[in-house]
């Protein structure tokens, strides 16, 4: 058997291969990027791209030490001679803060908005919308506290897919304080879960010492099941007065623009440097348990990585489970169109001229042309396959009076243009 992609990657198919799925549609990905792009770039956001690996240590701190991420499911890439330490990045926020420190934006008018696009690696268990490899969409902003920011961002998330089409997204909003609530919040935990440490998980009891926050989050069903029982007070009821009165105004503004939200209790960032606001986005056609994305603030991440402090915000979604939540929602991506003008020649020795008038018109419409001379009936079948608009027949006659015979394959009109005329021709047929 021929050699295989590895496992948990995809290819993006060009249209009319077999078996093509919305998320593997590479006409798809684009979609979505551009739609980003415009939804993004329109609120003021500026792109960026980073390297696809970073420096290990980036990423520890970035991402956090005690992660599932961090600890099993790192890709490092080694070379000769090298010092034994890249990652391929597996989420794009280290990266970024990175880039903004390195780069000297804090001169920027603040808040500072940036957004990537491109591929995320993570050795996780394979599954349906868990990749190895995915694509991510990656907002971030920087330099503000201010909850108008923190609702912009999750307004924009759900602008970028309400703008794809997809309805059935609920954002679930919480807050997770600042460091002090959080603090007390661990205290807390703490003390509920000790008398029944023998019930958790293992990777909940390190939590436990650690940062017992974590333990909320936890995939273990019997974790889960201690958890409703002992009825857990939520984080919400530790926000202090600063922290609440944030959460409150993000609120506001969410109402005020009509943008539906959920409060979410269970909506936890155990890691130290987040702050505040923290939400996911959901789709019913995903799976209650696969978000579409997420965010949060994260005002302590920039020091994490040995910077100037810089309160920052941001979110990403994934790609492919965008994909599948438009594929469940039945949402039409506009196909990409076939050829405006296919050119073909009726004889070979006029092969040459539809490969010359192919090239010229080029600079003003999608063309392309048989590179092997086709009787009438094949020509026209050629055209259609090919979903070609106008077909342009060229004969001995036509080339003998510089004409070109055009059929446009939707209406059955039919017209006869000097090569000259083309442009002109095309241009108005496109209108
Ligand atoms: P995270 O960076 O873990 O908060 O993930 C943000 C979003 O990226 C998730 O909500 C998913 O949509 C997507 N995502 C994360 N991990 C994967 C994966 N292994 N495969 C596909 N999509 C993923």
């Amino acid at each position: 058997m021929a050699i295989q992609r590895p496992k948990g990657t995809q290819d993006h198919l060009p249209e009319g291969s077999p078996k093509l799925t919305l998320d593997t549609r590479a006409a798809a990905f684009d979609y979505v990027r551009e739609t980003a792009r415009r939804v993004l770039e329109r609120a003021g956001a500026q792109r960026i791209d980073t390297p696809l690996f970073e420096e290990a240590e980036l990423v520890k701190r970035g991402v956090g030490g005690s992660t599932d991420i961090v600890r099993k499911e790192m890709f490092t890439v080694y070379y000769f001679g090298d010092h034994g330490g890249f990652i391929l990045r597996p989420e794009g926020t280290a990266g970024i803060v990175r880039a903004y420190l390195q780069n000297g934006w804090k001169q920027l008018p603040a808040p500072f908005k940036i957004w990537l696009c491109g591929p995320m690696f993570r050795a996780e268990n394979v599954q349906k919308g868990r990749l190895r490899q995915f694509h991510q969409v990656d907002y971030e902003v920087f330099g503000s506290t201010d909850p108008l920011v923190d609702a912009e961002a999750i307004a924009l998330m759900v602008d970028v897919v309400r703008e794809l089409g997809l309805k059935k997204v609920k954002v679930k909003l919480g807050s997770i304080g600042d460091p002090e609530d959080r603090e007390a919040y661990n205290d807390y935990l703490r003390e509920l879960f000790t008398p029944h440490v023998e019930r958790l998980s293992d990777d909940s009891k390190d939590r436990l010492t650690r940062n017992p926050m974590r333990i909320l989050d936890s995939k273990s069903a019997g974790d889960q099941e201690l958890i409703a029982e002992l009825g857990v007070r939520p984080m919400l009821d530790f926000l202090g007065a600063e922290a609440g009165a944030h959460f409150e105004q993000v609120q506001q503004y969410l109402r005020d623009w009509n943008v539906e939200f959920d409060l979410d209790p269970s909506i936890v960032r155990g890691l130290d440097y987040y702050r505040r606001t923290a939400w996911e986005l959901h789709h019913e056609g995903v799976g209650a348990k696969s978000a579409l994305g997420g965010g949060g603030r994260y005002d302590g991440l920039a020091e994490q990585l040995g910077g100037a402090a810089v309160p920052g915000i941001g979110w990403a979604f994934g790609i492919e489970r965008l994909l599948l939540a438009m594929e469940a929602d039945g949402v039409e991506m506009p196909a990409p169109g076939g050829p405006q003008l296919y050119l073909v020649a009726l004889d070979e020795e006029n092969v040459p001229l539809v490969a010359r008038l192919a090239r010229e018109a080029r600079a003003y419409a999608r063309t392309e042309f048989a590179y092997r001379a086709m009787k009438v009936g094949n020509a026209f079948k050629d055209a259609e396959r090919r979903g070609a608009v106008w077909v342009g027949l060229m004969g001995s006659e036509e080339a003998a009076n510089g004409t070109v015979s055009l059929k446009n394959m939707v209406t059955g009109e039919q017209q006869t243009v000097g090569v000259g005329e083309l442009a002109t021709f095309l241009q108005k047929s496109d209108d």
